[in-house]
């Protein structure tokens, strides 16, 4: 494990001659891009209602300082005050593109429980305060830098490089489907797509795991709705639809979903194993032995995130019959939270559902669209390359393949043809996250502005011929 104290003397080791990152003095970038970082979180982008336009004018005036074009995209689509952004670096080679991807809006933010404002962008402590300092606006303008900082380098491009800001992640998505909906010709010349949804872990002060984020669990969300006879309760007729519905949810809810190892969680799994003693550290280190042996499948079932991890989950939530202690009603219905692990055969499982419920007055609805599968491989070469740069950068970390209970926009990427890959350009503790990210005082460190800032520029340079 690495201590974060170490990582300053990391960061400051001299890289090899020939390396064209070595013409890049990422302490002088580190602090211009604390500047930027700061000016794009004064443009308030609280969605709703979103206001991205103003951002990508921001963006576009900060490359076009560099030369670089950059574009403001369906404005007509997403409405007043709204916009997505493309630029790009073109390559020579053949290989296609890579595209740094952020989402330009952020969540709202209640000014009185933050100790600075959450829009004056302040820089103090040696960190940039404000809403999105880490989702995402800190990851942009890490991306927007590293980008600008190659294009300085005169880094000859073997692959293009593209440059997204997209609107709306934060409530629709409306933004990143629009993008690969209106703009084929654009999507098609990218590969890679590298953005947020990830999880490297940093706990206490110790980098667990460098993660890179592969899949998501899909939310499909199901209103089941039961059909009978209204009639007085004094009288039952027999055809009770709560009755039939208390039925059903009792025969879902006791069915053992089937366990599935994927592997990118046997790969999760086995960074997790350094971390246990004894027996627990061997079930983490080969879940696929653990599962088959009794104990070993109980304990790793036991833990309620490894679960969720293992197999498709149903959870009962709203439910509604009559609204009087005395009538039967005509239906009643129960909200089933289901999430489906990142490569489920959705048929074959509704089919087994619907098996299960077993009463034809019984019928299922959906709740919401499904978003696109998300699942990516493992063995691509930028997969190899954030592998190789993890490991020169964090020495001795294991890599962590994570998949995401929450959503990101990757899914409509995947669906139009990219692969997709969450990283965290940042060491950040678990602890601080979870109360910054969507919460109070959110904020990024300067040195955590130059170890993004290399993660980017080095795995970029190695995706290069
Ligand atoms: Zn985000």
């Amino acid at each position: 494990m690495i201590r974060l104290s170490v990582l300053a003397l990391l960061l400051a080791a001299p890289l090899a001659a020939q390396d064209p990152a070595a013409a890049i003095d990422f302490a002088k970038l580190r602090d211009e891009t604390a500047e930027r970082l700061s000016e794009y979180i004064r443009i308030n982008t609280s969605n709703p209602p979103g206001n991205e336009l103003a951002a990508a004018r921001w963006l576009q005036q900060t490359l076009a300082r560099e030369g670089i074009e950059g574009t403001i995209l369906d404005t007509a689509e997403l409405g007043p005050g709204r916009a997505n952004f493309y630029a790009r670096l073109p390559g020579g080679g053949a290989g296609k593109g890579i595209a740094l991807v952020h989402h330009m809006d952020v969540v709202t933010a209640t000014p009185s429980q933050w100790s600075v404002d959450p829009f004056a962008g302040t820089i103090k402590d040696r960190q940039v305060w404000g809403r999105g300092a880490l989702d995402m606006k800190g990851h942009g303008i890490i991306q927007l830098m590293a980008f600008i900082a190659l294009r300085r380098a005169g880094v000859r491009l073997t692959r293009e490089l593209v440059y997204v800001g997209n609107a709306d992640e934060e409530i629709g998505g409306l933004g990143s489907r629009t993008f690969v909906e209106k703009h084929p010709d654009l999507v098609a010349r990218i590969e890679y797509v590298l953005t947020e949804g990830s999880d490297t872990r940093v706990e206490n002060g110790e980098v667990r795991w460098f993660g890179i984020g592969v899949g998501e669990k899909r939310t499909w969300w199901k209103r089941m709705v039961a059909t009978g006879t209204t009639s007085h309760g004094s009288v039952p007729l027999g055809d009770n639809p709560v009755d039939r519905l208390v039925g059903a949810l009792h025969r879902i809810t006791a069915w053992e979903t089937p366990v599935r190892l994927t592997p990118a969680v046997d790969r999760f799994f086995r960074a997790q194993s350094r971390d246990q003693t004894g027996e627990h550290r061997a079930w983490l280190a080969d879940a696929g032995a653990a599962l088959r042996n009794d104990r070993g499948r109980a304990w790793l079932l036991g833990e309620s995130g490894r679960n969720a991890l293992l197999r498709n989950t149903i959870t009962p939530t709203v439910l509604q019959g009559s609204d009087k202690t005395n009538i039967i009603p005509q239906e009643a219905s129960a909200e089933l939270d289901i999430r489906l692990l990142p490569d489920e055969d959705t048929t074959a499982f509704r089919r087994e559902l619907e098996r299960l419920i077993g009463d034809p007055k019984i019928r299922l609805e959906s709740i919401g669209d499904m978003a696109p599968r998300y699942d990516a491989p493992l063995d691509t070469e930028l997969f190899r390359a954030l592998e190789r740069v993890a490991r020169r950068l964090l020495p001795g970390v294991p890599l962590a393949t994570t998949i995401s209970a929450g959503a990101t926009d990757r899914p409509y990427w995947t669906a139009a043809g990219a692969i997709c890959y969450g990283i965290d350009p940042w060491l950040v503790e678990l602890k601080e996250r979870r109360l910054s990210v969507h919460g109070n005082d959110e904020r990024l460190s300067l040195e955590n502005i130059e170890y993004g800032l290399r993660l980017y520029v080095e795995t970029l340079l190695e995706m290069q011929d």
